[in-house]
């Protein structure tokens, strides 16, 4: 199908863009790389009469390393985080999941400010980013405010960001440098969305989990954390079969996923089960 006609206008800074954006009559829309929203807008489902092209803002893509850990501009390629020896070094789960999302050619067009504000429930960065505690960066046409990732995610393509604010930046916390950690998704093809995904790490200290945080996406409307199967692995040896098994039935009773074309409930709870076994064995392995 062919999109309903619409205007485009490329901007050069953030305040031109916020402008636009915040004023009711011109009905705009940001587009980063174009890959959610090009298809969106050929089926149909949105119908902007203006694009906001960002790609002109220089300012909005890089990758920097901060006192306080890791930044990464909106407007960033998926590719560039993907061959990124910074973010192998500072975000090393970050890393190790990029090359799950879509193909090379998508890559080198979407960004990851463009990911998130899509908020595909099946998507990996906004898993990514709940698993590594971002803060994300709203530029406003009255204020610059930073919301964390737990309180970003609200629906299935809904996020916190309100009408006129774009998504400018995102910060995450230092890494520890022994934390392990680990990606784990299945998808019908390599590239395809996931049908589920769990992302781990852990921080251990004498053989025992001191801490961890288990993400899970493709089960419900937004990513969610599962702080009741952390709390089954900590204190316990991470890999300890009995210990993952326990998490792993923990794991499929907390999630509620929905019947669809794709698969059924129990088949996610029952995947999500053996990646979260698979995603602490391989960071137990790894380390
Ligand atoms: P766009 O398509 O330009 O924008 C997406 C949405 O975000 C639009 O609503 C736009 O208005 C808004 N937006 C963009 N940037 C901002 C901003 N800075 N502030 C506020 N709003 C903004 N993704 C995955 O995660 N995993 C996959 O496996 C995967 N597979 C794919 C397979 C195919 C065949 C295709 C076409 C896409 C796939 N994608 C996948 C999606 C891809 O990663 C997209 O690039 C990404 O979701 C959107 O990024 P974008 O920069 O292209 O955003």
């Amino acid at each position: 199908m062919k999109p309903v006609r619409f205007s485009h206008v490329s901007v050069d800074t953030i305040e031109e863009a916020v402008m636009i954006l915040a004023d009711p009559q011109r009905d705009a829309r940001v587009i980063a790389g174009g890959q959610s929203l090009m298809p969106m807008l050929n089926f149909r489902l949105a119908s902007p009469s203006l694009l906001v092209d960002l790609n002109g803002i220089g300012d909005l893509a890089g990758i920097s390393r901060q006192e306080t850990g890791l930044r990464i501009g909106a407007m960033t390629r998926t590719r560039d985080i993907e061959l990124s020896p910074v973010v192998a070094e500072h975000q090393p789960l970050l890393a190790a999941a990029v090359p799950y999302i879509a193909h090379v050619p998508i890559r080198n067009r979407g960004t990851i400010g463009g990911s998130l504000s899509h908020a595909d429930p099946a998507a990996e960065f906004p898993a990514l980013a709940l698993a590594l505690d971002a803060t994300l960066t709203l530029h406003g046409p009255r204020a610059v405010r930073q919301v964390p990732a737990a309180a970003f995610f609200q629906g299935v393509f809904e996020t916190a960001l309100q009408p006129g604010e774009i998504l400018t930046r995102i910060d995450f916390p230092l890494w520890p440098a022994d934390r392990r950690f680990a990606f784990q998704e299945y998808s019908r093809r390599r590239g395809d969305f996931a049908i589920v995904g769990v992302a781990f790490w852990a921080d251990v200290r004498d053989g025992l989990c001191e801490a961890c945080r288990v993400v899970a996406f493709g089960v419900s409307d937004r990513p969610v954390r599962l702080s009741q199967v952390e709390d089954v692995l900590i204190g316990r040896v991470p890999g300890d079969p009995e210990a993952l098994a326990s998490a792993a039935d923990v794991m499929r009773g907390s999630l509620e996923p929905d019947n669809d074309l794709q698969a059924s409930a129990d088949y996610r709870c029952m995947l999500a089960g053996e990646l979260l076994q698979r995603a602490v064995r391989s960071a137990t392995e790894a380390a």
